[in-house]
């Protein structure tokens, strides 16, 4: 009963408890937003454990990103106590799994386990080799292209072989698939893999490894899978590889699933009754099926998968918004449970946001509901503004405001659409000395002398990453030239042995000029030393000992351009951020993993992030700035015309919205510059669609004062003048249409919003072009 349950399983609901405690089978968890998914996926682990029914080390559990990962642990160590976590070494996202996979078994898929993963820009530049290896024109088939094109067959799990003859004809006069042929072929030699090989190999290795798939079936008793709605078809393979065991079922898809929506006042009978359907000995682990039973087909797959249909926000990306419509045709007589209640926002928040979502046609529709409706709960807050810098400036006012009144900033997050939004908010926060971290975007280590560091460190850890070793074989610059390059290529290709032995090769021999030839010397002499070390050194001491070695510090102390301080600290920050990592390697590995790159961890800061790296998280107050038409839904769903670009974007809006526990802010400027050039915007449709009764349009918190009282004016329909002129509200009147209006039409903000404000904003931004992140 209740009172005899652990400390664990109290608090939680009866659907929630369910969910926990029905640890034998399958089990989907289909809910909104902030109804306890993530929540009962922790406690369920922590019961598994605590129950003794499974060691730390036979549970596969998969987040979405590795911050959540570390908080599910953190969190799970409270419940049941930290030493009883210990291990878990299979909680992590698909991919840091799927590397872990690949480095056990790396030779099944013609690798060696100390194989390097590649990130975007080195597979582009590899693509670009091969396109003009080739003989094609790089200009008219660009590798970046092609890139997403194979990013694209990999979450569909689709190797050379398998990709559509469509597709294939489609790029290159008809040589996709060999392009992309050569391109594995190309990795392998490298001895390197990309994100999508991370699971595509594994799946490969399952399937024609018998029995390593068998290995794992018996290891992993249980497995959760958060954020089930964002799954793509390889994510989707390769779970299903795991969790279905060999012997399949002459019953598929005839074991009707069992519901227990709305368990509420009957949750006991139906406790009851799930527990029926799952006999005991069925549900023992190891215990042999029963002969002539129905269930016979698994040998129990316990299998734990939460998820939102309407969050699903990677449509983009590959993710199959099906696979969780289909979760009880995989997993005949799986439980599905949903939960109602909403344990996060206010009703102001939860109503904003339920209202907006419903205007979404492809939808299960759920219902949800929340108990905290305290008086001083606000509204949901609408701010206007001319431009976004004073946008900037006024969240920056926002949040001071907050923060005098004792909220801290780490309760605090800014969610944009898109990553050039960021730039504005951080220059302003610095002005301020407001401190702040962006989540989630591989930023930092984007940088220019951080992807020269790591290249040489690339190198230093595997010898034979090509790709790294192009990269800083001139930098700083020796006198190496394009012909001596190709040299190292060929000679490499010839020997098929990696460029940096090639080189050393060259250094001795006299094909070269003498120059070159005593530069390539010191290269292969400073990597062949650096390499000694590194079983000898602490990897931070030789890591400072290569950059210094290579003249690649001092050609930044020598360089005069403004930038060149900047790029020294950041080199410092570099090296201070190895040292929480064991070894070199485990750092790489880091690098190319991180999705989240946390700067000011630890201090009071607010976040910034975009809203799809905002995914599960939740904050007291969140800002979402830019709710504009073409930012906000995006201009490429706008222009893909149909409803399921759209549709996701009011996905994107529902998790933005639902990321809030008490305050929330939205807002919309009247000019805004995208890829360089100015445009007046129009407000959202988003925010049309939120309901007048959970939503404020704030009175002007800033400079530009006098705008309220047009807000009654009910006149909202003016045309715009300047640039705006032709770009009609396509869906018809908004009443946000005029708030902050920019025209000389709409007489009541043409005085205020002067035409200086513009030509100062705009003069301020000629020189801080978008920042390359
Ligand atoms: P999302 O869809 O955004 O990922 P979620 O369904 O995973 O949301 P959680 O993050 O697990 O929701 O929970 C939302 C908040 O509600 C958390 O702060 C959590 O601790 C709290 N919560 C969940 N269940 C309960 C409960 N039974 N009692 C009290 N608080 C709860
Ligand atoms: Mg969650």
């Amino acid at each position: 009963g209740q009172n005899n349950a652990p400390d664990y399983l109290k608090g939680l609901n009866p659907e929630q408890r369910l969910a926990v405690e029905t640890t034998e089978g399958p089990v989907l968890v289909l809910a909104g937003a902030g109804t306890g998914k993530t929540r009962v996926l922790t406690t369920r682990i922590a019961h598994i454990l605590a129950t003794g029914k499974a060691f730390p080390s036979q549970i596969l559990a998969v987040t979405f990103t590795n911050k959540a990962a570390r908080e599910m642990k953190i969190r799970i160590g409270v419940l049941i106590g930290e030493g009883n976590v210990e291990g878990m070494p299979w909680l992590g996202t698909f991919h840091s799994i799927g590397v872990k996979l690949l480095r056990r078994h790396a030779e099944l898929a013609g690798l060696r386990s100390d194989f390097t993963i590649l990130d975007t820009d080195d597979v582009v530049r590899l693509i670009k080799q091969l396109i003009q290896a080739e003989g094609l024109d790089d200009k008219r088939w660009p590798a970046k292209q092609f890139a997403q094109m194979i990013d694209g067959w990999k979450n569909k799990g689709q190797g050379p072989a398998e990709i559509a003859e469509g597709d294939a004809r489609a790029f290159a006069n008809g040589k996709g698939r060999e392009l992309y042929k050569a391109y594995q072929a190309r990795l392998q030699t490298l001895n390197a893999c990309d994100f999508g090989d991370l699971l595509c190999h594994p799946i490969r290795i399952f399937r024609a490894n018998p029995d390593v798939l068998k290995e794992y079936h018996k290891r992993f008793k249980y497995i959760l899978v958060d954020e089930y709605q964002d799954t793509n078809t390889a994510q989707y393979m390769w779970l299903r590889l795991l969790a279905q065991r060999p012997q399949s079922s002459p019953l598929e898809g005839e074991v009707p699933a069992k519901r227990a929506e709305g368990v509420g006042a009957e949750g006991t009978s139906r406790t009851s009754s799930t527990a029926a359907r799952t006999p005991p000995d069925r549900a023992a682990p190891g215990h042999p099926p029963l002969k002539g039973e129905g269930y016979q087909r698994t040998a129990t797959v316990n299998i734990c998968c939460v998820g939102d249909d309407d969050q699903s926000i990677y449509g983009w990306r590959g993710a199959e918004i099906d696979n969780i419509l289909r979760f009880d045709k995989d997993f005949p007589g799986a439980t599905i449970i949903r939960l109602e209640r909403n344990y996060r926002s206010t009703a102001h928040i939860l109503g904003a946001a339920s209202h907006l979502i419903a205007h979404n046609e492809g939808r299960f529709g759920k219902t949800l509901f929340t108990d905290r409706d305290e008086p001083e709960d606000g509204k949901v807050h609408v701010h206007a503004a001319w431009d976004s810098e004073e946008e900037a400036r006024a969240v920056g006012e926002t949040i001071e405001t907050y923060q005098r009144q004792k909220h801290n900033l780490n309760d605090m997050a800014i969610l944009v659409r898109a990553s050039f939004q960021m730039r504005e908010f951080e220059d302003r926060f610095v002005t301020l000395g407001l401190n702040y971290r962006v989540i989630g975007g591989p930023r930092f280590y984007e940088r220019m002398e951080i992807r020269d560091a790591l290249a040489f460190f690339r190198v230093v850890a595997q010898g034979a990453d090509d790709l790294a070793f192009e990269r800083i074989v001139n930098v700083p610059k020796r006198g190496l030239g394009e012909a001596t390059i190709r040299q190292i290529h060929d000679t490499a290709r010839a020997l098929r042995i990696p460029m940096l032995e090639a080189a050393a090769k060259l250094a001795e021999s006299d094909e070269l000029k003498p120059k070159p030839r005593a530069a390539l010397r010191e290269v292969a002499a400073n990597f062949e030393r650096w390499q000694k070390a590194l079983e000898t050194t602490p990897h931070t001491e030789l890591a400072e000992t290569i950059l210094e070695e290579s003249g690649y510090t001092d050609m930044w102390k020598n360089d005069r351009s403004v930038e060149a301080p900047g790029r020294l600290e950041n080199l410092k920050e570099l090296i201070r951020s190895m040292e929480e990592y064991e070894s070199l390697r485990s750092f790489l590995e880091h690098v190319a993993l991180v999705m989240d790159a946390e700067q000011n961890a630890g201090l009071d800061a607010v976040s910034i992030m975009t809203l799809h790296s905002a995914k599960g998280l939740e904050f007291e107050t969140v800002f979402l700035p830019g709710w504009e038409e073409g930012l906000f839904p995006h201009q490429r769903a706008l222009d893909e015309g149909g409803r399921s670009g759209l549709e996701e974007e009011r996905r994107l809006a529902y998790v933005g919205l639902t990321r809030a526990k008490k305050n929330l802010h939205l807002w919309f400027v009247s000019n805004r510059r995208i890829h360089g050039l100015w445009q007046s915007t129009i407000p959202s449709r988003f925010l049309d669609e939120l309901p007048e009764a959970h939503v404020e349009v704030a009175e002007s918190g800033n400079s530009y004062g006098g705008y309220g009282n047009s807000y009654g004016g009910g006149s909202f329909a003016s045309g715009r003048g300047g640039q705006g002129a032709g770009r009609q509200n396509p869906y018809g009147a908004s009443r946000f249409d005029n708030v902050g209006a920019d025209t000389e039409k709409s007489g009541a903000f043409s005085n205020t919003y002067a035409t200086p404000g513009w030509q100062r904003a705009q003069a301020n931004r000629t020189e801080a072009t978008d920042r390359n992140w």
